[in-house]
């Protein structure tokens, strides 16, 4: 049943795009009163899926676009249809960034955000590289919270959130400190009460602005994705990454049948015998 859904997602970008950006704003209404005023952005994740999709997707209107490889993202980025016909285009990387990706990652063309900065080593190191490249605007990042512990899932751990964006404001002179992301765990079911995962998040967001003497208002907090974009914003989420439900189930190479999903969701580089 979900499989077909999908499908057709894939084979209608512009309907599934405007049915979540409907239920976005559905739930940016029915949030809190505290949390009204802050608007939530779509970013729309293509990994995986062909330039085609994404060039539709921005045909509908759609401007912010995640991808989790650099050298995917820096593959479409670089695409003349995209170069050309998609001048607006919002890059945002989304995945593990590794200390040697950085200079890459830099170069490419509008990127607009990275939400994965894991660690105060990886801030330096982007500090350093957009910093070379001389451009009129600061690099916005966000600062990747591991707040489910998973070894899997990168990040600093809660209790070094305060350590990390202080790090980015005080140390990175080039990096734009715009919110908290987290990846979260899987499979959480919202029958059992909220994400544990987001709770998580919005108490960090309340430590760093009391300690870093930040206005709330000014952080954001990415979280949220096809499955609990909308269970995000009403708790507080102003950047959620959705994927499937936009551009259709992703297939992925290694993936054996019998395989869940979570358990092949890349967090890291596909390994080079993988082919894509
Ligand atoms: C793939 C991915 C998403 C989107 O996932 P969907 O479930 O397809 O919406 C969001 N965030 C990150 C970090 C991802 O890697």
């Amino acid at each position: 049943m979900r499989r077909a859904v999908s499908s057709m997602a894939g084979a209608n970008v512009g309907a599934s795009l405007r049915l979540v950006t409907d239920k976005i704003k559905v739930a940016a209404e029915c949030r809190p009163q505290a949390l009204q005023t802050a608007n939530v952005r779509l970013v729309a994740v293509g990994k995986t899926k062909p330039i085609e999709l994404i060039q539709q997707a921005y045909n509908h209107g759609q401007r912010n676009f995640g991808e989790n490889y650099v050298q995917e993202l820096s593959e479409k980025a670089a695409n003349p249809d995209v170069v050309a016909k998609c001048p607006d285009i919002k890059w945002h990387f989304i995945g593990h960034l590794q200390r040697n990706k950085v200079k890459q990652l830099s170069s490419i063309a509008n990127l607009y955000m990275v939400e994965t900065v894991s660690s105060e080593k990886i801030a330096s190191a982007l500090d350093m590289s957009w910093g070379r490249l001389k451009r009129d605007d600061r690099l916005k990042v966000m600062a990747q919270i591991n707040t489910s512990g998973e070894d899997t899932k990168h990040g600093a751990t809660p209790d070094q959130s305060v350590k990390l964006v202080r790090h980015i404001l005080e140390k990175c002179p080039n990096l734009h400190f715009i919110g908290l992301m987290t990846i979260g765990s899987f499979n959480h079911d919202l029958s059992s009460g909220p994400n544990p995962d987001f709770l998580i998040l919005v108490d960090c967001k309340q430590h760093v602005c009391k300690e870093l003497q930040l206005n709330l208002e000014a952080v954001e907090l990415s979280m949220g994705m096809s499955n609990d974009f909308e269970h995000a914003i009403h708790l507080g989420s102003t950047n959620v990454r959705v994927g499937s439900t936009i551009f259709g189930a992703r297939v992925y190479p290694a993936m054996k049948s019998g395989e869940n999903r979570n358990a092949t969701l890349p967090t890291s580089e596909p390994q080079s015998t993988v082919t894509t």
